[in-house]
Order: structure tokens, then C-alpha cells, then sequence
């Protein structure tokens, strides 16, 4: 099916870009395309401008290390966060989502900003970002404003962007010494959308007991949430194949899966247990 017809706007600069979208009612900013132009076939969305942000001048496309926190532009692929040097070695999750996001082609142009802004609960990169505490930077009319990692998703497919804002800018705290991640996706075929995914970060202090655990779940209710009552329960011990059993168990609390063609339920709830255990042996066997 063709897209119904919209107006076309490619600003030259993120003022441009923010002041059509303040003008416009009902206008939508196009990054990399891959969930936007497929909705609009679809005819699931039909905006009546399109904001298109490739050709802004400001770059927005980086991933940078900056005093205290590892800054990821907005239009940074997916692809260049599975290839980044930086990534592979401080925060191996987000290697592991996006590598397993869709296929080559949708990892050439599909962008962290426009997974975030997108807010699908069973996005990969979204979900392994959760764990990492990160800090969105929003641009609109009148500057640039944090939103914390709490607050930004709010519904399915809603953030709490604001219509005339753009995400230009993904902030993450570096991890202390002695910490290990991994994201792992539990679905039918590769490239599928996830069943479950799970995000897990340890800090491990030098006995091996665990400082702090966030766990994040993706594809197990509206929103992606943090398993907080297993992250609660794992600070402070060993991690052993008990505690484990116990982690799996706790994680299950606060998820609200659909039941669809994919799987059930209560297939979902039992998978939250097998992945999050499997993500934080795999984040603990990381751990530097
Ligand atoms: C065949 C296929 C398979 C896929 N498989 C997976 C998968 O396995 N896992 C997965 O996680 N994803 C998957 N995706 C989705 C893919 O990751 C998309 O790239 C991503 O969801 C959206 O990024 P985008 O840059 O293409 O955004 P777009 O499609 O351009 O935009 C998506 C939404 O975000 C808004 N937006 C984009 N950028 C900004 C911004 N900077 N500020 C404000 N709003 C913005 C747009 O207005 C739109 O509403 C798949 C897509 C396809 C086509």
C-alpha cells in the first residue's frame, strides 16, 4: 500500500527542523526510516508533514567520550553501535542488541534515536539501554532539557517528548571497575522482533559479591521495565545457582506480557526467568 500524501521538509538545521514541527500539527521527524515508512504503508500512521533530519547540518551522528558519561548522537546507527570499539569494550549490551536488530540493511539505516523515539517495548537497543541509566537530551524552541531513563518511556509507542522536541543526544554514566554486561533476545527466527529480551548489569565488588544488579526487560509489558525487586534481592550476595533461581523467579514481578501469535503469556513469564538468568551468567562471565 502507498503512504497517504504528505508534505516533505528536509530543514538544513535542527532550529528549522524544530520550528516546522512547532508549526506544524501533526508533522513526524524521519531518521533512518525502518519503523516510520513501514507504519505509513501500512497506513497504521498518516502524517501530514514529514521532518526529515538527514540533512541537518549539525552532525548527530557520533558516539563520543566525554567527561563522566559516553555520549551516543541521536542518528547513530545501529550498525555503528555494533562496529564501535568503545561500545564493544565498556558497554558490551548495547554490541549485543544491536546486533541482533533485524537484518543488515535495517541496521545500516535504523537509528538508536529513532528505536528510542519509536518506544516499541520489544525494541532491542531500548532495552539494553534501560540498564545502563541513561539520560536523554531533548532539543526543542527553547533549548535543550535531560530526561532521565524513569521518565522517558511512557506508553507503548508514546515518550515523553514533547511534539516540537528531537531527540538529539543519548547520555551514559560509565560503569565502575569490576562490572560485566549483556543483553540477550529470546526469539522465533534471527531478526525477529524479541519474545523477551533481557538487559543485565552487574557491579561486582573484589569478593565477588554483587554491589548492585539492574536487570531490564523488554517485550514483557507496555513499556519496558526494570525487574526491580530481582535487582533489589541479587545487591549484596553471590551469585550462585540458587540466588540465581530466586533472581529469575523475583523477575517475573511488574511484567505484564501479551499473549499473541508468538507465544503466550505464560510462555513469556517462564522465558523472563531462563533469559535473565542466562543474561546475568553471561554478564557476570564478562565482568573486568
Ligand atoms: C524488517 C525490519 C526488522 C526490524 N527488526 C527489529 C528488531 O529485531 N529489533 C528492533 O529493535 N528493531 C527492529 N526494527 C526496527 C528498527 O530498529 C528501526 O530502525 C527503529 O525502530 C527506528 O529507527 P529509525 O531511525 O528507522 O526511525 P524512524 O523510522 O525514522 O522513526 C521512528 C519514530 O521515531 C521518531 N523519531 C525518529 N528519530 C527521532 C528523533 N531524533 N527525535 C524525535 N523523534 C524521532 C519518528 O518520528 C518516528 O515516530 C526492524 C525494522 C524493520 C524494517
Amino acid at each position: 500500500m502507498n503512504p497517504k500524501r504528505f508534505d516533505y521538509f528536509a530543514p538544513e538545521s535542527l532550529n528549522e527542523a524544530i520550528k516546522i514541527l512547532a508549526e506544524k500539527e501533526d508533522a513526524k521527524v524521519l531518521a533512518g526510516g525502518q519503523s516510520l515508512i513501514a507504519l505509513m504503508k501500512l497506513r497504521l500512521a498518516a502524517p501530514q508533514a514529514i521532518v526529515d533530519l538527514n540533512s541537518v547540518k549539525e552532525n548527530l551522528s557520533y558516539i563520543r567520550e566525554e567527561n563522566g558519561y559516553l555520549a551516543i548522537g541521536a542518528m547513530t546507527t545501529h550498525d555503528e553501535i555494533e562496529h564501535s570499539e568503545v561500545i564493544k569494550s565498556k558497554f558490551t549490551l548495547l554490541n549485543d542488541a544491536a546486533s541482533k536488530i533485524g537484518d543488515q540493511q535495517v541496521r545500516n539505516k535504523g537509528t538508536i534515536g529513532g528505536s528510542c523515539c519509536h518506544a516499541d517495548p520489544a525494541a532491542d537497543l531500548p532495552t539494553a539501554l534501560m540498564a545502563l541509566n541513561p539520560t536523554f537530551v531533548a532539543t526543542g524552541p527553547s533549548g535543550s532539557r535531560e530526561i532521565s531513563y524513569e521518565d522517558f518511556f511512557v506508553d507503548t509507542f508514546t515518550t515523553s517528548l514533547a511534539r516540537d522536541e528531537i531527540l538529539t543526544e543519548i547520555r551514559i554514566p560509565y560503569l565502575e571497575q569490576r562490572s560485566g554486561s549483556a543483553y540477550i533476545k529470546h526469539s522465533r527466527r534471527e531478526g525477529d522482533f524479541a519474545i523477551v529480551g533481557v538487559g543485565a548489569v552487574l557491579l561486582m565488588d573484589k569478593s565477588n559479591v554483587c554491589k548492585e544488579a539492574r536487570i531490564s526487560l523488554g517485550a514483557v509489558a507496555p513499556t519496558i521495565i526494570r525487574a526491580k525487586k530481582a535487582e533489589k534481592y541479587l545487591a549484596g550476595k553471590k551469585i550462585t545457582e540458587e540466588v540465581l533461581e530466586e533472581v529469575g523467579e523475583r523477575a517475573r514481578d511488574g511484567a505484564d506480557p501479551p499473549s499473541d501469535m508468538h507465544g503466550s503469556r505464560e510462555y513469556r513469564l517462564d522465558m523472563i526467568k531462563v533469559f535473565t538468568k542466562r543474561a546475568i551468567k553471561q554478564a557476570l562471565g564478562r565482568v573486568r
